[in-house]
């Protein structure tokens, strides 16, 4: 199998002179369909500037990011757009889900977007809510659902469009330790079902039981 996501000598530094701040340096990796590599590493350490670069949100100071072998640092901002819409899923910390939309509606934005046919999306829709638990809460709001049911809408919507990439930014972070667990749990079934190449942040050792390969960050340098 060969890697769908690579990383070349990734940098990003903010700002200039006095206030520089290196926040990834010379940063490679690949990750391949079906993989689900963790990214650990403290709070500052670059994981979500990493993700952010990886993801398409950002672009790197130096070094290049290829997405099944098509270098992101050549595509124009609505080129990035609409491969962020077609192959990436992201999942935050925070859900980011839309509080008036129950969790079908959120999980349907994306194939809206990309003007999926009502039918399809109806199915792909009623599939991933019952893939993350979901089914019976298809019509509850956001704030009718509790931290965990609320980031399993997260996920759903985030696979929605069969991404060829999952980027999620601590999508623990939130959730209690039970939670957590089961959170990762899910994550890592459905990565190695659907065959998504998956890069995840978390600054909690205990996800590890769950990832193909865990890469750790420290002052934006890959150990190891
Ligand atoms: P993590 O996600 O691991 O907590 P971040 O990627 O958010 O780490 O941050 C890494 C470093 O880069 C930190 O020192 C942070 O303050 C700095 N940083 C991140 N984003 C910016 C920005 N937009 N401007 C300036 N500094 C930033
Ligand atoms: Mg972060």
């Amino acid at each position: 199998m060969s890697a769908i996501l690579e990383a070349r000598g990734l940098s990003r530094a903010f700002g200039g002179g006095e206030t520089r701040v290196d926040a990834v340096t010379d940063v490679s990796l690949t990750v391949e369909p079906g993989e689900l590599v963790l990214l650990r590493g403290p709070s500052g350490s670059g994981k979500t500037t990493l993700l952010n670069m990886l993801g398409g949100l950002d672009r790197p100071t130096a070094g290049s990011v290829t997405l099944d072998g098509a270098p992101l640092s050549e595509a124009s901002e609505d080129e990035l757009a609409d491969i962020r819409r077609r192959d990436i899923g992201f999942v935050f910390q925070s859900f980011a889900l839309l509080p008036v939309l129950s969790a079908a509606e959120n999980v349907e934005v994306p194939l809206r977007i990309l003007r999926t046919p009502a039918q399809e999306r109806e199915e792909r829709v009623a599939e991933l809510l019952d893939a993350v638990g979901l089914g019976d809460h298809a019509n509850q709001r956001p704030y009718e659902l509790s931290g965990g049911q609320q980031q399993r809408v997260g996920i759903a919507r985030a696979l929605a469009n069969r991404p060829r990439v999952l980027i999620a930014d601590e999508p623990t972070g939130q959730l209690d330790s039970g939670t957590a667990l089961a959170m990762m749990a899910l994550i890592s079934r459905l990565v190695h079902e659907q065959g998504v190449a998956a890069i995840i942040s978390t600054h909690d050792p205990r996800m590890s039981e769950h990832a193909d390969r865990v890469l750790q960050l420290h002052d934006g340098r890959l150990a190891g």
